[in-house]
């Protein structure tokens, strides 16, 4: 095992995040209000989200954004995070390329989900609000926010998906811990979760039921605001913090990515590794680096979904989202990455990808386990299974690589460590674990059903 890590000093981490927004040739297409179809204002937005969250929503203007000081400083009690070079893996592989990653599962809840968290309590609190509300699929988003609502000195209410909340009681326990109210999703605790009930008893939950009852909670309750993990711009502009890093760390080690590659969920990740890189492609410096994009096959929107308006949950509460999508009454297979199985896609990435800036691939739950395994045993970090679609690309890159004698340099985000996640490893250790890969058609069909084509 051999690895070398970058770091940076306190007085380096970045003070401003990067707004790709302002830079992009093609603005993404407007949110739209899902009752009246207009486009919609960051004053449309306040009833959902903090104040200053809808006008970063929106925003196409301020290419940096400064980052409050207060966050800034909770950045630094687990930031910098390592820019490691996996000397390991690229022997292990016999490849030319140098593999690089970006460790994000050294934050206090092992995922990178807490950039944007501390953020959104913050804003919260500035704003004079007392309760903040979400929705949690793995467990990832519900306890990064736990954690920020508790520092900021906000009462959190989590809806978790009913069955992770069952299948993962430590996830509910960790939030717990840190405070939150958990509560399994559809509940009969708020009028969406209670049709969605009526219409299917015993709906074991997905993303867009917990997103309806956590806004629905919001919406109806003085005084709260509803936080969302991922999907939203507001959430990427804040993960940009992983990618600004990433490149004053890049001229530590002497060396410029070739290939940037994330697991994709609902793109806040990806975004925020990404976006800093790809503003050398608007301003001419770098501009043939790839953005690869992992999805699970089982979760195909951006490799075979439609671009088209949709909403972003169950119930149809939210804008609704020009986005590369399955519908969303769209419900995935039962993954083990649950971080990634949402239907839709953030409006910025889904932009990018419509003109060619970016590309996507989708992977097998066990080509995703195999990666991860390997990983493990050359870098000595267990990674969570949505890290590992990123780690699964990367190999298939090094070894495609391999073939033809490039060598490339690659980078790809190490989102989580999959401490919490051993039930998932059990089951691939035990020859348990399928594969639920759906086809072009399948994903046609399913469109169809929902009425969206
Ligand atoms: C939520 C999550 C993801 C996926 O979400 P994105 O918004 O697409 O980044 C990936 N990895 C981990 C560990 C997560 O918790």
């Amino acid at each position: 095992m051999k690895q070398k890590r970058f770091f940076l000093s306190e007085s380096e981490i970045p003070t401003q995040w990067y707004n790709i927004q302002a830079d992009m040739i093609n603005k993404p297409m407007p949110l739209k209000n899902p009752a009246t179809g207009e486009p919609m204002k960051p004053e449309d937005l306040y009833p959902i989200f903090a104040k200053e969250c809808c006008h970063q929503e929106l925003d196409m203007e301020h290419r940096w954004i400064d980052i409050p000081e207060k966050v800034r400083e909770m950045y630094t009690y687990y930031r910098s995070t390592p820019l490691v070079r996996a000397y390991g893996l690229e022997e292990a592989l016999g490849t030319p390329c140098h593999i690089y990653f970006k460790n994000e599962s050294v934050s206090p809840v092992g995922s990178h989900k807490l950039n944007s968290a501390i953020a959104q309590a913050y804003y919260c609190k500035q704003e004079g609000i007392t309760n903040v509300t979400t929705e949690t699929g793995a467990g990832q988003w519900g306890t990064a926010l736990s954690y920020a609502a508790k520092a900021f000195g906000l009462e959190a209410a989590v809806y978790q998906v009913k069955i992770s909340y069952e299948q993962k009681p430590y996830r509910r326990n960790m939030m717990q811990v840190f405070g939150a109210q958990v509560t399994p999703s559809p509940s009969m605790s708020t009028r969406a979760g209670k049709d969605i009930l009526t219409a299917t008893p015993n709906h074991q939950g997905s993303l867009g039921t917990a997103i309806s009852e956590a806004v629905e909670l919001a919406r109806t309750t003085p005084n709260c605001k509803y936080t969302l993990g991922s999907v939203m711009s507001h959430v990427s502009l804040h993960q940009t913090i992983i990618g600004l890093e990433a490149e004053k760390q890049f001229e530590l080690a002497g060396e410029y990515p070739d290939e940037v590659i994330a697991c994709f969920g609902g793109g806040s990740n990806f975004a925020g590794i990404s976006f800093p890189f790809m503003r050398h492609y608007y301003d001419g410096t770098h501009k043939d680096t790839r953005y690869i994009a992992v999805e699970p096959a089982s979760c195909p929107k951006l490799t075979k979904g439609k671009f088209m308006y949709d909403n972003g949950d169950e119930a149809g509460y939210t804008p609704l989202l020009p986005m590369y999508t399955l519908g969303h009454k769209f419900a995935p297979a039962n993954i083990h990455a649950g971080g990634l199985r949402f239907h839709g896609a953030g409006v910025i990435v889904s932009q990018l990808l419509k003109d060619g800036l970016m590309e996507a691939m989708d992977v097998d739950q066990i080509e995703t386990f195999q990666a991860g395994m390997l990983f493990a045993q050359c870098e000595g970090i267990v990674p969570a299974p949505e890290s590992c679609h990123a780690i699964a690309a990367t190999i298939r890159r090094a070894k495609e690589c391999a073939e033809k004698g490039e060598k490339k340099v690659l980078l790809f985000n190490l989102t989580g460590h999959g401490l919490m996640d051993m039930t998932a490893y059990n089951q691939f250790l035990s020859g348990n674990l399928v594969n639920y890969a759906m086809s072009s058609e399948e994903v046609e069909e399913n469109l169809k059903k929902q009425n969206m084509l």
